[in-house]
């Protein structure tokens, strides 16, 4: 079948990457895709947020499945007008999509659930906010409800960050005023990344992975939408993947379903695990990026089928395989990201980096000039490699790194510690 990816980041370059090698997929499509994706698809100029312009593409290409990679266009609805036209389309639905979209939604769904997550409270003003804040203590986390890119929490080591906080996100500090936001007990343990399919009502487990979303060596210095990853996470044990699956992803997947919204699409369940057991910190609605990279890398098994069965309802039964080694990521960004940078220096040695034994190299943001490749975004690359422990993928990595000529860019030099101490 004709097949097309929306998005043009690091995790659809791997989506892409993995779905090309299909014998179920005839021709891939990415929108807009970027330089790196062209490699593996053909990119088209679409302004996705048009769905009309979407779905007139789908037809005309005739085109048997759409995997929408972010939640930007999943939280818009993409899905549902897609699939209104009559287009098989992998993802929640716009009401489904608001476990991402709305935090407070999956708080009180949690509530309701029974499902282990931070305490909170939802407010819609500063006073009440504030008043919370000063009864709780700190530390205590902030969060603006919607989307904000990675921007809307802040961990509040003392009652007056809390209230800094509180201040910029009903004073439009995250771009335009939150019209509510919602404060929650800081939780304290290791954080993993757990990812699961679902269609409607079976879910099936996907590989584990840890990020670092520190832009610093150290875990040090702002947040980002994140620095590296490797997977499989160690703390993740079969004990411990059967416990997030039994009290977080399958009670949210019932309560999903009887509310008569069948979920859809990947489950990104960001977990604390805690002394008490894992707790949800958050859930996202899509693959993480740069989570999706080590998940592919690993994934044996055929992707396009799985998707496929995701869409139609009929992932009981179905078994995925996965590569006993490990995989990690690092990111490549443009000096300055998280803050500001520039766009447009020239990036050379990917040929000779790709070389390295079990890399692969994702492009996040990247443009084609001539025969040239172009740094077009915060996070430009995502340099990925399998061995047989994190450790060894790490080394390789970072070979392929040392061997990529970008003035303009840096990475961390420490993705993968935790595990690698593990390791040890
Ligand atoms: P989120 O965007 O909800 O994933 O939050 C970003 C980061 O903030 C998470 O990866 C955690 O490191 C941290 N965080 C969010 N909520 C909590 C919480 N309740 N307790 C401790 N840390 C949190």
């Amino acid at each position: 079948m004709n097949i097309l990816i929306i998005g043009s980041g690091g995790r659809e370059h791997a989506l892409a990457w993995k779905m090309a090698a299909s014998p179920l997929t005839d021709k891939l499509y990415c929108a807009p895709g970027n330089a790196g994706i062209a490699q593996e698809a053909e990119c088209a100029p679409l302004d996705v947020s048009d769905h009309t312009a979407v779905i007139a593409f789908c037809k005309e290409k005739k085109i048997g499945l759409v995997v929408v990679g972010p939640e930007v266009p999943l939280c818009a609805g993409i899905v549902d007008d897609l699939e209104g036209a009559g287009i098989k389309a992998f993802g929640p639905t716009k009401w489904a999509a608001r476990l991402e979209g709305s935090k407070g939604f999956t708080k009180d769904l949690c509530k309701a659930n029974n499902i282990p997550t931070a305490a909170y409270e939802r407010f819609k003003s500063v006073g009440p906010a504030k008043a919370y804040v000063r009864k709780t203590g700190a530390p205590i986390v902030v969060k603006a409800d919607g989307l904000a890119a990675g921007k809307g929490v802040v961990v509040a080591e003392t009652v007056q960050e809390a209230e800094a906080a509180i201040d910029m996100m009903f004073g439009g500090g995250l771009g335009s005023p939150a019209w509510e936001i919602v404060i929650e007990e800081c939780l304290v343990g290791e954080e993993a990344s757990f990812f699961a399919l679902c269609d409607g009502e079976t879910a099936v487990q996907l590989a584990s992975a840890q990020d670092h979303k520190r832009v610093g060596d150290g875990d040090k210095g702002p947040n980002t939408g994140g620095m590296g990853a490797y997977s499989p996470a160690p703390i993740m044990t079969d004990a411990m993947n059967k416990r997030v699956m039994d009290e977080i992803i399958n009670p949210t997947v019932r309560a999903l379903a009887r509310a008569g919204a069948p979920y859809k699409g990947v489950f990104f369940a960001g977990l604390m695990i805690t002394k008490d057991g894992p707790k949800l910190i958050e859930y996202n609605v899509r693959f993480g990026d740069p989570e999706c990279q080590v998940l592919m890398l690993r994934l044996m098994s055929d992707l396009v089928p799985a998707l496929i069965a995701a869409r139609d309802g009929q992932l009981k039964n179905f078994d995925l395989r996965w590569y006993p080694d490990a995989a990690l990521t690092v990111v490549m960004a443009a000096k300055g990201y998280p803050g500001n940078y520039s766009k447009g220096s020239v990036i050379e040695g990917l040929d000779a980096a790709a070389q390295v034994e079990g890399v692969e190299i994702f492009h996040a943001g990247t443009k084609a000039d001539g025969g040239k490749i172009l740094a077009n975004g915060g996070r430009v690359l995502k340099v990925c490699a399998r061995g047989k422990t994190v450790r060894e993928a790490q080394v390789r990595a970072y070979q392929a790194v040392d061997r990529i000529k970008w003035h303009d860019g840096f990475c961390r030099r420490d993705i993968g510690w935790r595990a690698i101490e593990r390791e040890k």
